[in-house]
């Protein structure tokens, strides 16, 4: 039996049937099971910020495993500690970190954190995703992943993503937080129009509400930058209250970071919260590898230009109506319903592709990508689009 039929056989049917059995990376690249290579221009999605099987990350896992693996939330370790430093140093104000092992859970404990405001109201964005926990769920807009699952934890207000007069409506004194996407992913990279971030925290501020970004997918350099954010500059002078990471952290370990300013630094107390793996050093030695390649390596200029060249390359296509995003997080829209397709017949050509919707493609490779790869890539983009069936 093959891995794909014993997958269906040996695991829960939650994703549908896997595109390929993969057996090894390096880089920006993939080998499946039968030897053929792939270009990976999903990254795990936004996961594989330093591709994959990187130097230092396998170092950096490597010996923390053989000196300390895991310790309780009993004890503090090095890396733990250090981690949570360099976040806060990052984003730039003072605050303190809670870990944990993924996106769903960094928001997790970013709502029960909101609760202890005393107030219940959350305002969130139709598009978002949170996550597929229920409390990161009741968060998530998306009915199809909601409604097999409610009732889910209420006092959750959905207004448009992007329209500030609607989050001005929907803000008042008894909410507690409004949770943002800085770039909304899983919608297929939405980017908000000018000023939105900025007013949602001008409104919070008034209303004496929380202002939480989610940046577990736009985090970490990704968009060219630590934190998407960092491109408003009214979020530099009054930062978020409350900011959470995962995918890209780890590098491909699990890890998922809330980090609070100011007084929201300090609402979880003694017993309200915890995870047994949450901080655990080996993970934490991971993202501090990651922070540091990013940071050795020059990669957010780095990112910043392939990310150009990425999106200019898929842009060159007539098939392409439109292209948008940040750095490595780029969206783009099709004249046409062929999404999968294009997934498929970049597969057949040689590139992990990823579609969000039925026209809708997001590319969200390793930050190393180089330039040599969006070449590959641009030369074999038409080829890719024409196999799909798009008509030119
Ligand atoms: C992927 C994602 C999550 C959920 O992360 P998991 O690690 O899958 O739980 C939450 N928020 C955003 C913005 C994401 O892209």
């Amino acid at each position: 039996m093959s891995y794909q039929e014993r997958y269906a056989a040996s695991m829960m049917n939650t994703f549908g049937p896997p595109n390929a059995v993969l057996t090894r990376g390096s880089g920006a690249r993939v080998w499946d099971d039968a030897g053929r290579e792939y270009l990976d221009l999903l990254g795990g999605i936004a996961v594989n910020a330093l591709g994959h099987a990187h130097p230092a990350i396998v170092e950096a896992v490597t010996t923390q495993l053989q000196t300390l693996g895991h310790v309780s939330n009993f004890f503090a370790t090095a890396p733990q500690v250090e981690l949570a430093e360099r976040l806060v140093a990052l984003l730039g104000t003072p605050g303190k970190v809670f870990l944990s092992n993924s996106g769903a859970e960094a928001n997790e404990a970013a709502l029960k954190l909101t609760r202890r405001t005393g107030r219940t109201q959350v305002v969130a964005a139709t598009g978002s995703f949170h996550g597929r926990t229920m409390g990161a769920l009741s968060l998530t807009s998306k009915e199809a992943y909601r409604l097999p699952f409610e009732p889910l934890p209420g006092d959750v207000t959905f207004v448009p993503y992007g329209d500030a007069a609607a989050l001005a409506e929907a803000v008042t004194q008894r909410t507690a937080a409004v949770v943002l996407e800085p770039i909304q992913g899983e919608a297929g990279v939405v980017v908000p129009p000018d000023g939105y971030l900025a007013a949602a925290r001008d409104l919070t501020i008034r209303a004496g509400a929380l202002l939480w970004l989610d940046e577990v997918q736009t985090g970490i350099g990704r968009t060219g930058r630590w934190f998407a954010h960092h491109a408003v500059p009214e979020l530099l002078d009054a930062a978020p209250d409350l900011v959470t990471l995962a995918k890209g952290l780890g590098g491909g370990i699990p890890i998922g970071a809330t980090i609070a300013t100011g007084a929201a630094a300090d609402l979880l107390e003694p017993g309200n919260h915890g995870s047994t793996y949450g901080g655990n050093p080996v993970a934490c030695a991971a993202a501090l590898a990651v922070l540091d390649t990013i940071a050795a390596e020059g990669l957010l200029d780095q990112v910043a230009r392939t990310g150009k060249r990425l999106a200019d390359a898929v842009a060159e296509a007539p098939e392409v109506a439109a292209v948008r995003g940040a750095g490595l997080m780029i969206g783009a829209d099709l004249h046409a319903d062929l999404g999968p397709a294009v997934v498929e017949a970049g597969r057949e050509a040689g590139f992990i592709l990823n579609s969000t919707g039925p026209r809708t493609l997001r590319f969200v490779p390793p930050l190393v990508l180089s330039d040599a790869d969006v070449d590959a890539f641009a030369q074999a983009w038409p080829g890719i689009l024409a196999a799909a069936g798009a008509p030119r």
